[in-house]
């Protein structure tokens, strides 16, 4: 794994007192490594896992060509000879899904098919049954439900009814046997287990589960069930962190609320550090006056102090500590409740998920309309809250929830997007487009 240090001396114009959003995502991305235990698990409990090895499909899905209708079976030249006037076919017999059958039509003959039944040898268009007609006289009615023993029927229908080729599945369309079906890094969602299932996989190597330690800093932070001193706030952090890595589906270990005392933060960070693979605290990495994380964290490892150019949530500490041969990746977030959840979202989910081993594309940005002005000025990021909704004229827009301060938590709580206003931007006019990331399937 390179160091923070050399990482950093590549980069021309560092500046950790005002660090770009990107520039700090980009060194921690070269700063990670994934974990490299990998377990084998049944296809059911592989959801929402990081799949560890190519998945080759070992057959063709579906293994025979086969109807996607119930209809009948023909050749098309059948549609050639009728050159665009009406094609009669004799019906030899019915093919049902689930069977092998020997049935072959000759010229002028058809197969009575059902959807999923294997195409007839020389066949390779099916004419859905309500397109058909019985021929008068010869046998009960085609294009009923009726259904029964088709042979010695006959059916007419209007060659440009169908084309040829038309709702004939062909073999290995879904899946081709000696193709990757799945690509290791994927996270499997429900869709994989189905395709796993339909290769007839049982099992799959799956990457082991991160274990994320964290905990909240702060004299002031009392924890629920205690009485709320004068000048105390019950610590939020702690709960919001549990549900946001929660839902990336990796192990926690909630190491509570730690006091801004030297001795309570090395004991804590060292065993956050022998224990898990990531640590993440809040509060304590500005520079307070009883802010002694920062110091501890800088003696334990590679650390390194940012002033991030966004808002909110600019001061954070980012590295690697040690403790008695134990490494771990740190995440020194900052105390505001909102900036902690800006963060973890903006920098820590895509470090974890690098750290899984997922290959996960980042979120996509969707661009609609702003409901109102905003003010911004160039040179950082923001995240506001905001709310999408249709606006009187039925378009998308966006709307900033109500107050906006890095302590506001039910700015979050309202909101279902941020609006991301980039580095180099400017205020926003009523009107304006801008970009908004929405929270579901971020959260
Ligand atoms: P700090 O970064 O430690 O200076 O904290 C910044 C602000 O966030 C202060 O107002 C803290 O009281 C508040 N804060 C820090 N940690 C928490 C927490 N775990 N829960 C709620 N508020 C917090
Ligand atoms: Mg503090």
């Amino acid at each position: 794994m390179p160091s923070l240090q050399s990482v950093i001396s590549c980069l021309s114009d560092y500046d950790p007192s005002a660090l770009p959003v990107e520039q700090a995502n980009r060194i921690i991305a070269e700063v990670i490594e994934p974990v490299s235990g990998i377990e084998q698990v049944a296809i059911r409990s592989a959801l929402d896992r990081v799949l560890a090895e190519d998945v080759v499909s070992p057959i063709d899905v579906p293994a025979h060509d086969n109807s996607a209708m119930d209809g009948y079976a023909f050749s098309s030249a059948a549609l050639q000879a009728a050159n665009g006037g009406e094609v009669t076919l004799r019906v030899i017999g019915t093919a049902l899904a689930g069977e092998t059958h020997g049935l072959t039509p000759a010229a002028g003959e058809a197969v009575r098919i059902m959807t999923g039944a294997v195409m007839p040898a020389g066949c390779d268009t099916v004419i859905p049954q309500e397109f058909t007609q019985a021929v008068p006289g010869a046998g009960s009615e085609a294009g009923s439900e009726s259904g029964g023993e088709a042979a010695g029927e006959a059916v007419r229908f209007a060659a440009d009814a169908v084309r040829a080729g038309d709702n004939r599945r062909l073999r290995g369309e879904d899946l081709a046997r000696g193709k990757p079906a799945l690509n290791q890094g994927r996270v499997l969602q429900p869709a994989d287990l189905g395709l796993l299932a339909s290769l007839g996989i049982a099992e799959v190597k799956v990457r082991r589960r991160l274990r994320v330690a964290f905990f909240s800093t702060g004299d002031e932070l009392r924890s629920i069930g205690e009485p709320l001193d004068a000048g105390c706030v019950y610590d939020s952090n702690r709960y919001t962190l549990h549900g946001m890595l929660r839902r990336l589906h990796v192990e926690l270990i909630d190491m509570g609320v730690v006091r801004d005392d030297p001795a309570a933060l090395e004991a804590a960070l060292r065993s956050a550090c022998e224990n898990a693979d990531a640590v993440i605290t809040s509060g304590g990495v500005s520079v307070g006056e009883a802010d002694y994380t920062r110091q501890i964290m800088a003696e334990l490892g590679d650390v390194t102090f940012w002033k991030i150019a966004m808002r909110p949530g600019r001061p954070m500490a980012f590295g690697r500590i040690a403790s008695n041969g134990h490494q771990a990746l740190l995440f020194g977030l900052p105390g505001n409740p909102v900036a902690v959840m800006v963060t973890f979202y903006h920098f820590v989910r895509a470090a974890l998920h690098r750290m899984m081993g997922a290959d996960i594309a980042p979120p996509p940005l969707m661009r609609v309309r702003s409901a109102h002005a905003i003010r911004k000025k160039p040179g950082r990021t923001e995240y506001q809250r905001g709310i999408l909704a249709r606006g009187a004229d039925g378009q998308w827009e966006v709307r900033i929830t109500g107050q906006q301060g890095s302590g506001v938590l039910r700015s979050m709580s309202e909101a279902n997007c941020f609006i991301v206003l980039g580095h180099e931007q400017g205020g926003v006019a009523a009107g304006d487009p801008v970009e908004v990331m929405l929270f579901e399937g971020l959260l």
